[in-house]
């Protein structure tokens, strides 16, 4: 049976056959063979083998089917050397598991070049938790089960992998991540936590957008005309810091009306020009303007897209927004600078990371990445890569890929590569063999204070 052409319930249904809960695919690290918790699993195995694009020799993929919420709950860890796999746990509809799979693992591996870029000590991960039809993931029941059985799930992977929020995952999942699991990030403040990092996220790409029209000799945001493709939490906040810079126009698409509509009750009087389009419908990536924004989900720039492309930069938040990276950044029109999105986003991921060393107003270990003089602050480490590319001929994908790799060997001072001893640990021990009771579990409810 192919695995990789079902959908992910198909893994479900799969592992109940043989009554098992738990399944991984690790890489051994002294061979580089992969090796997969139970024969079951081979067809996945023979596709990362065959794979020349999203496996990068990761250093393994967990499955577990959560105990209450019956949901496909999975962790891809791509590099440990310089800390835990650090990186949010998304909710989100996969048609098939080769999807499935390739979100988390291209995901996790971008994790860790956005860490090892900001010299933060963290290693790459990611959480993916697969959408079913015809559920209601607007019952708060059914979401307290499926976030309280990831955290579960992370209690049992023992710190390989410590979570956050992404796309499909609230503040109050991460309350119930929180409940059943010390292994998370991004709770919310009242828990002691640094909340919603999208702000962040929004002023850094800002910033990164303003390092791209200094390289070209564009000067500031003031008068310049945006596309920006998608208008969830992100561009929420990135709005206010294009309007408080003076830009002329911000044309903006959503697939979800409510999105929308939460923008253009913040900004009433914006010059805004926002519409709702069908999933599919990437139509803003050709409009006429000075800066592209991606802002909605990765791979909405490929061979059909890029050389549609108007805008002199083009530089957003998503995360994997080329389809095929090495491949997709030679595609830019000359005169189009664009700039990865894992040099341009890492502010979630650093305003989150180090949470458990304490929360401090405006605190400068957060707010330095912002700075236009901190050495591996986003301005100057855009600037740095404009250059070698420049002088490289390479494109600022490559140039960002190599430099984040090497980065990413550095070991963590302190701990090593300890994230591989513990996925060691893991796979000698009989991970999958343990099975865990829904009892017990305690029930949070968020309390807002404000
Ligand atoms: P979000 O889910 O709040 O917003 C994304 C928006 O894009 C949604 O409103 C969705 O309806 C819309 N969308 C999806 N597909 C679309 C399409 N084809 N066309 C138009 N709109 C579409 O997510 P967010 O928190 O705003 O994050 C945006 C992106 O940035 C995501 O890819 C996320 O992974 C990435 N990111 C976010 C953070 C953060 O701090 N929130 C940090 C780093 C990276």
């Amino acid at each position: 049976m192919n695995l990789w052409q079902l959908s992910p319930d198909a893994l479900i249904k799969l592992m109940k056959e043989h009554q098992q809960k738990r399944a991984f695919v690790v890489t051994n690290p002294s061979t580089g063979e992969l090796q997969a918790s139970h024969p079951f699993l081979q067809s996945i195995v023979e596709a990362l083998q065959a794979d020349t694009r999203d496996y990068q020799e990761h250093q393994g993929m967990f499955f577990e089917i959560g105990v209450k919420s019956n949901h496909l709950l999975g962790t891809f860890i791509h590099r440990t050397i310089r800390g835990q796999g650090a990186g949010g746990v998304r909710l989100w509809h996969y048609q098939k598991l080769e999807d499935y799979i390739r979100d988390g693992l291209r995901l996790s591996r971008g994790m860790g070049q956005k860490c090892a870029l900001a010299g933060l000590w963290w290693g790459g991960g990611k959480g993916v938790i697969a959408r079913q039809e015809e559920k209601d993931y607007h019952d708060p029941i059914l979401r307290q089960a499926i976030y309280q059985d990831y955290g579960h799930f992370l209690s049992g992977l023992k710190g390989c992998y410590v979570t956050a929020e992404d796309a499909g995952t609230t503040p109050e999942d991460m309350a119930h991540i929180f409940s059943t699991t010390r292994h998370t990030t991004c709770i919310p403040s009242q828990f002691g936590g640094s909340g919603n990092p999208s702000i962040l996220t929004a002023a850094g790409v800002v910033v990164a957008i303003e390092a791209a029209l200094e390289y070209l000799d564009l000067g500031t945001l003031e008068g310049k005309t945006i596309a920006m493709q998608g208008t969830g939490n992100v561009s929420y906040y990135m709005i206010a810091e294009l309007l408080k810079r003076k830009v002329a126009n911000i044309v903006g698409s959503d697939i979800n009306v409510a999105a929308i509509e939460k923008v253009k009750y913040k900004y009433p009087t914006a010059p805004l020009n926002l519409q709702v389009v069908e999933r599919g419908d990437n139509s803003i990536l050709k409009e006429n303007c000075d800066i592209l924004i991606p802002n909605a989900l990765g791979g909405s720039l490929d061979a059909n897209t890029i050389p549609e492309i108007q805008a002199k930069v083009v530089c957003g938040a998503a995360n994997n927004q080329l389809e095929n990276p090495k491949q997709d950044a030679k595609l830019f029109p000359k005169g189009t600078l664009y700039v990865p999105d894992f040099l341009a986003n890492r502010m979630g991921i650093v305003n989150c990371a180090n949470e458990q060393y304490g929360i401090i107003e405006n605190d400068p270990f957060i707010s330095s990445h912002l700075e236009r003089e901190m050495p591996t602050g986003i301005y100057q480490r855009c600037l740095e890569i404009f250059q070698r590319a420049k002088h490289s001929g390479r494109t600022p994908v490559e140039e960002a890929e190599q430099l984040a790799d090497e980065l990413s060997l550095e070991p963590h001072p302190i701990w090593g590569n300890r994230g591989q001893f513990i996925i060691d640990f893991l796979v000698q021990s009989g991970w999958t063999q343990f099975s865990r009771s829904s009892v017990g579990m305690p029930i949070v409810t968020l309390q807002h204070h404000e």
